[in-house]
């Protein structure tokens, strides 16, 4: 170990846990270089930040493992991941507190670019927390000095090391992304919005083990959806879902969640041995359902809602507790602000009354007394703009009529159940035209003022696992925006708020969106981020859920 370190942790051994500060920098290794950021200030606080840069002479990665930003986000969540296991072997807690333990980003089931990797061409960086150990507020140097001799440089030496990985484990998890990635890339090319791959295992263990269901059913194409990709790696079949209105329909308990909810989370690649991961949706899909209880500012419903009982402006719509159907309203028309093209729908999370008015309904109670305008008779108007809808439809089948494709999940195996559907549509007469309406867009404009993280003279922003995030003295609810996978991505769309918040002046949302994700993609996710935080990239949609939510912003 460095002799600077070694000698400043005997000189504070048995101190109060302030002298740690001195231990603040960077020291040289036989194999890397090692940078302690930041001391924590006692060891209840969160753990100390530390980086190891190991160089590429001693790490040695193939070039071709990260030449595309695909592959190299694919290494460096594999790397992740190695480092988050070598530290559940390797390190153990050892005094007070957090004492002892190293700790990583934890990943989930997707890949995703995270700030706690970095490959470049000099070499590669890990940016990870150790609990710097203490008897209570005693330092215990031994076994600091432990973990710098022992501990870290096996951790390092298991996971940043390329000869001592398993190449073939690598090599595959980078290609099983990069043909993820070449799928999405081709799907509108195909005329497709979404791709499922035969052999994919879709259902979950449980509602809280994102792990693939064992003996699960696999995924099987009907003939008549199969389409094959030509990928770098490999050449994959599976069922094309084409652009425009297709429904999954099927008896109570048939999959037909569990497709879309694996459709919803194909906007992400996945590990190898998810069973997901060649589950590919096109990027700007957005899983739309009823959320009553929502904040709700200056947002155009009147589309889906107008003339209300009480005359309330639904073009300027704003309520601190949506109901069902103005929520879901409210949830499609943000999320077709960002530019969405595909809106993922389960008939399980929505409002009924949002879907559909059947024709006897529509009988006795006539258009000029009923203020919504299901989604129904909006779908010309999407199709118009672009936007394809794929939905889950288990009681609703007056769809049929405008439906250009019906997939029909019989015990966990689709069936291409169009034709039969379109004869059925024809026998009961097709739904008469609604009146041609367009669907009313407008671009919103937040007001920075009203976007203040400060609580008692403090920025403060948190993540409350993927359900929420604590912003000032508000909280951001995300508990039913479901395509939000890791608490690191609302750390950073927290971030991201804050930052847009310190704008020198206010745009509309999609622009400023735009040009974030856009610096993301060019300069990296961390450029734009606080140091020594842990992130993993958002989607522009979560962040816009995000700032939709945040209640008390002001939009004009
Ligand atoms: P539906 O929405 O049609 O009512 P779900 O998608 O909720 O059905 O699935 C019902 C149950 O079946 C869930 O417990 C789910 O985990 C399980 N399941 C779904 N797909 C499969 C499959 N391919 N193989 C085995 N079990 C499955
Ligand atoms: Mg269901």
């Amino acid at each position: 170990m460095s002799s600077k370190l070694r000698s400043i942790l005997r000189k504070i051994d048995g101190r109060g846990y302030k002298a740690y500060k001195q231990i603040e920098g960077r020291y040289h290794f036989p194999d890397y270089q090692l940078i302690i950021d930041h001391a924590q200030a006692d060891p209840f606080a969160p753990p100390s930040a530390v980086r190891v840069k190991v160089p590429q002479e001693k790490a040695r990665f193939p070039s071709e493992l990260s030449e595309t930003k695909p592959k190299k986000t694919a290494l460096e969540d594999y790397l992740t991941r190695r480092f988050y296991q070598t530290t559940r072997t390797f390190s153990k807690r050892c005094g007070t507190g957090n004492s002892g333990l190293v700790t990583i980003l934890k990943p989930s089931q997707q890949v995703l670019e995270r700030s706690s990797m970095e490959i470049s061409g000099d070499g590669v960086e890990a940016r990870f927390w150790i609990g710097l150990p203490a008897r209570g507020r005693r330092i215990l140097g031994r076994e600091a000095m432990h973990i710098f001799d022992n501990v870290l440089p096996k951790i390092v030496e298991n996971s940043l090391i390329y000869r001592n990985l398993e190449p073939e484990k690598v090599k595959t998890h980078v290609e099983v992304v990069e043909d993820t990635e070449y799928i999405r890339q081709h799907l509108r090319k195909s005329g497709l919005v979404a791709f499922v791959a035969n052999g994919a295992v879709l259902p979950r263990r449980s509602g809280v083990d994102e792990r693939p269901l064992q003996n699960a059913v696999r995924f099987q194409s009907p003939p008549s959806l199969e389409v094959c990709f030509e990928c770098p790696n490999r050449a994959i079949k599976g069922m094309g879902i084409p652009e425009g209105v297709t429904l999954i329909v099927g008896g109570g308990y048939h999959g037909k969640t569990t497709l879309l909810n694996a459709l919803a989370l194909g906007v992400y690649n996945h590990i190898p041995g998810d069973g997901r991961e060649f589950v590919v949706t096109v990027s700007d899909a957005v899983k739309i359902r009823a959320e009553d209880g929502r904040y709700v500012a200056n947002v155009d419903i009147s589309s889906f809602i107008s003339n209300l009982p009480d005359g309330r402006d639904t073009a300027h719509f704003s309520t601190e507790n949506a109901s069902g159907s103005t929520s879901q309203a409210a949830n499609i028309v943000e999320a077709l602000e960002m530019g969405c093209r595909l809106l993922l729908i389960d008939e399980d999370t929505s409002a009924t009354n949002l879907m559909i008015r059947d024709r006897r309904m529509q009988e006795l109670v006539t258009k000029d007394k009923e203020p919504i305008t299901p989604l129904i008779d909006l779908i010309p108007s999407l199709k118009r703009k672009g936007v394809s809808i794929v939905m889950v439809m288990g009681g609703l089948g007056e769809y049929f009529d405008v439906a250009d494709t019906v997939i029909m999940m019989d015990a966990y195996r689709p069936q291409d159940v169009t034709d039969r559907a379109r004869e059925i549509a024809r026998k009961h007469g097709i739904r008469p035209k609604a009146t041609p309406q367009e669907i009313k867009i407008r671009d919103r404009v937040p007001d920075l003022k009203s976007i203040d993280p400060e609580w008692r003279g403090k920025v403060r922003i948190k993540a409350r696992g993927i359900s929420g995030i604590t912003f000032g003295k508000r909280t951001i609810d995300l508990g039913r925006v479901e395509q939000l996978v890791e608490t690191a991505q609302l750390t950073a769309i927290g971030e991201l708020i804050y930052l847009i918040s310190k704008s020198r002046r206010s745009r509309c949302l999609r622009e400023m969106l735009d040009e974030v994700e856009e610096k993301m993609e060019r300069e990296g996710l961390t450029s734009l981020l606080p140091p020594r935080g842990c992130y993993a990239k958002p989607r522009k949609f979560e962040i816009a859920a995000a700032m939709n939510r945040l209640r008390g912003s002001l939009w004009r």
